[in-house]
């Protein structure tokens, strides 16, 4: 079947729903997606505080400045005042602290003679030069949230600021989406594996290390299966190990296409389903979806480079909605492209490497866009997008970039 990549992706994606839940501790659920919503036990903050270091007073005391008034006392972060501030005095208050009763106005450090060689500190007063309104410099309970409000919704794609809000509303564990499961096969009569030495017609197994990189990029855990050999009895065995481990998705490369020895979409066919695509992309066809076992199985083509970005478009969203994300594709921009492309009937993926100068987006090809060229993607910022077509995408003409990362200076 000829699809484009659209239908390709949507044709995926409507087979998938979210996994299941489990409860994490906190610390543990970065770069998950919060399953159910938290709310907080109390009034953030949870009691009237200072957010200086300073002076709590009366608003009343310093409406005629320079005021100076008897410093009866000190009150330290962490624990609840006795009694109130009487007026007419004031109150050594630190950052944090609980602002007493009856002081309605903290005056600042900064604002006193408190660090000035001529202060009256020895004498137990402070002079106070400056002061702001009512209320100033005081934080008030329940300002940022009340007490049982919600304050992290389901859905929340977990990062160290969702981090920081959970531990403050006390949430130790967190009930997160489950991370997919993911089996990477490798197939290939002439694979070897990373630390062998390849002999006459032999190359190494690079992309099980890249779709696994690629795999956690996404937000997935990893089995790297053992290489299969170009025979159905081997990647009958690989995928069973997957099928053992409990694999929510199978991935593998190579062993698709319309070669003698391509027997991975014989083998799923036998046991499951499976569709084999042509989609109009370049680098990227063929590519095979089905069900392995009633999971989730897609193929990606052998020629490493196309492995990776058939990954990029169809088996990170595809993890992505797995793991709850609710953004599944990469963020485009649009830039300037450096050099001219000629189109083609398909949809061109180009490896771009992103500059930022006068305001503006540059994209400059990363060299030879062959798709059995590896280092292409070494220096890749993005892939911008050749729109489908004929005659040629001029230097300087404007094209859209998924940002495969932010560049490096
Ligand atoms: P295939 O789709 O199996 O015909 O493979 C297409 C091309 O990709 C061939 O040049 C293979 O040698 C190469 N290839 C397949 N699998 C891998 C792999 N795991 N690592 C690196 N290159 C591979
Ligand atoms: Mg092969």
């Amino acid at each position: 079947m000829l699809l484009s990549v659209d239908d390709a992706q949507a044709a995926i994606l409507q087979t998938i729903a979210p996994l299941s839940s489990e409860t994490v501790a906190l610390a543990s659920a970065l770069g998950r997606v919060l399953f159910a919503a938290v709310a907080t036990d109390r009034d953030l903050p949870p009691f009237d505080n200072s957010s200086m270091d300073g002076f709590a007073v009366q608003a009343a005391d310093v409406a005629m400045l320079p005021a100076v008034l008897p410093v009866v006392g000190v009150v330290p972060a962490g624990v609840a005042p006795t009694a109130p501030l009487q007026p007419g005095t004031a109150l050594r208050i630190m950052t944090g602290a609980w602002v007493p009763l009856g002081c309605d106005l903290v005056v600042p450090f900064e604002d006193t003679d408190d660090r000035a060689p001529t202060s009256l500190r020895a004498e137990g007063r402070v002079q106070i030069f400056q002061a702001g309104a009512p209320g100033a410099n005081i934080r008030r309970a329940g300002d940022e949230v009340r007490a049982h409000a919600e304050v992290v919704p389901a859905w929340t794609p977990i990062g160290a600021g969702a981090i920081g809000v959970l531990a403050t509303v006390g949430a130790s564990r967190v009930q997160v989406f489950r991370r997919p499961k993911v089996a990477v096969l490798s197939t290939g009569d002439e694979l070897v594996e990373v630390d062998e030495q390849p002999g006459p017609g032999q190359i190494r197994n690079g992309n099980s290390y890249a779709q696994a990189a690629q795999v956690r990029e996404a937000g997935g855990e990893v089995l790297q299966l053992a290489i299969a050999r170009d025979t159905e009895a081997a990647v009958r065995e690989q995928l069973e190990h997957g099928r053992a481990w409990g694999a929510d998705v199978f991935v593998s490369s190579g062993g698709v296409s319309v070669g003698d020895y391509d027997v991975v979409k014989t083998v799923v066919q036998e046991l499951g389903t499976l569709d084999l695509w042509r989609v109009r992309m370049k680098p990227g066809k063929p590519l095979a979806f089905g069900h392995l076992w009633g999971t989730p199985f897609l193929g990606l083509p052998g020629n490493p480079v196309s492995a990776m970005i058939t990954f990029e478009l169809f088996a990170r969203p595809l993890l992505r909605k797995l793991g709850g994300f609710q953004t599944l594709h990469r963020p485009t921009i649009q830039t300037r492209l450096a050099t001219a492309v000629q189109r083609a009937d398909r949809r061109q993926f180009v490896r771009v490497q992103l500059q930022y100068a006068a305001g503006a987006w540059t994209a400059t090809l990363t060299g030879n866009q062959g798709s059995g060229m590896f280092s292409s993607m070494l220096r890749a910022d993005g892939l911008a997008v050749i729109p489908e077509g004929d005659g040629l995408v001029a230097a300087g003409d404007l094209v859209d970039v998924l940002l495969l990362r932010w560049p490096e200076p």
